[in-house]
């Protein structure tokens, strides 16, 4: 079987690790301030703290952007729970925006039409690690006093106008080192913070609502219960994996280059023939090979593509079923047929293997295999 997603583990990680295991294990070590500071020479991001998951950093933006009951927040539909669980636990309502089917990112044009005196917020999500259309949405954010919370889950690496790092372009912004994102910690994530004062808050949310930050830094004497928070830091044992995992930043985006501009190569033919449509990276973003995706004509290709896939030892899979139309969206008052777009294109997308130990041998055949499914199909 060849999967569809698999970590690159090194010696590296292991020594990291280990040599964690043996020193200080719970959160905030030498390893997690190794990981910032890598993080500040590399890709030039600041004001960062590390999460449990990005669902959790998720958690924090919407107890830091004060979203409470009864505000509305704008977002995909097309896009993980855990972006609409953040602002829904605090019982706000999520305002779904259709997307734009070249990129499956929210369709910025379509924004300001759903804003009222309610809505206290803007969660762009960077599909496929492609950023957004960040600066219609900043420009109504401003206007409109919003806050913009990036779910940068997927975009780790990829730049936005050839200088802001992903996560960095509005308020806030979430990564994700979740095993099945470019680069882990098993379950792992961050938070970056715009504003210093807004990142002193979180630092203090993050430590069980204490200002034990401080305390370990050493401006204060005794830490102590400053406001509601909970436990949103990893061990260091995990800071110590992505630390290796960061040290290995080019060589891992450049594997994963590697399989991503093989599939592409190999299926523009299929798409001057109709058969599938390639994924469209705008000039304004970057991306960084997180995921290959694809769109056949409809479902039904979809599925019968999936299947001759999986009979022949190929890991390909799909996602997501949009959220308006789950059954959690349905209880908030939503239905099939809100948004065509979404629906239509969440249907009609394939996703292949994708991962750094990925040979040529097995792109090669995984080729192979989509171009015999469409050779025997009609036309997109
Ligand atoms: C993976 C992902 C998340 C959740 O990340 P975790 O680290 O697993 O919590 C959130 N949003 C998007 C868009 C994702 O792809």
């Amino acid at each position: 079987m060849i999967l569809f997603n698999q970590c690159s583990i090194t010696d590296l990680e292991e020594k990291y690790m280990l040599d964690a295991l043996h020193h200080k294990q719970c959160g905030d070590g030498s390893y997690t301030k190794k990981v910032y500071q890598l993080y500040e020479e590399k890709l030039g991001i600041k004001n960062m703290l590390l999460t449990t998951s990005c669902s959790t950093a998720l958690d924090m933006t919407a107890i830091l952007a004060d979203i409470k009951e009864g505000d509305e927040v704008i977002l995909p539909s097309y896009t993980f729970v855990s972006t609409a669980n953040a602002f829904v636990l605090r019982g706000a309502k999520p305002v779904f925006c259709e997307i734009d089917p070249r990129t499956m990112n929210i369709d910025a044009d379509k924004i300001e039409a759903l804003i009222t005196d309610r809505t206290k917020a803007i969660y762009p999500v960077h599909y496929a690690g492609v950023i957004c259309d960040m600066d219609k949405i900043i420009a109504l954010a401003k206007r409109y006093h919003l806050t913009v919370i990036e779910d940068a889950a997927q975009a780790v690496g990829s730049v936005y106008q050839g200088k802001y790092p992903a996560g960095t372009i509005g308020d806030m912004g979430c990564f994700s080192y979740h095993e099945t994102k470019n680069y882990t910690m098993g379950e792992g994530g961050a938070l970056i913070v715009k504003d210093p004062e807004l990142l002193k808050k979180a630092e203090i949310i993050r430590e069980k609502g204490t200002d034990r930050s401080k305390f370990i830094r050493g401006e204060i004497d005794k830490y102590s219960w400053q406001t509601a928070g909970s436990s949103y830091l990893p061990s260091d044992i995990l800071a110590a994996l992505l630390l290796a995992q960061t040290e290995r930043f080019d060589e891992i985006m450049e594997k994963r280059m590697h399989v991503w501009n093989a599939y592409h190569e190999a299926f523009a033919d299929l798409e001057a023939d109709g058969k599938l449509i390639r994924p469209y990276i705008p000039s304004y973003s970057t991306h960084n090979a997180h995921l290959y995706y694809f769109f056949v004509k409809n479902a039904a290709t979809r599925n019968e593509m999936l299947d001759y896939l999986k009979q022949n030892g190929i890991g390909a899979v799909f996602h997501y079923i949009p959220l308006h139309t789950s059954p959690m969206g349905e209880r908030l008052g939503y239905h099939k047929g809100d948004l065509p777009l979404t629906e239509e294109y969440a249907a009609r997308l394939i996703r292949l293997p994708l991962h750094a130990n990925l040979t040529d041998g097995e792109i090669e055949y995984i080729i192979d295999k989509v171009k015999a499914v469409l050779d025997h199909d009609q036309t997109v």
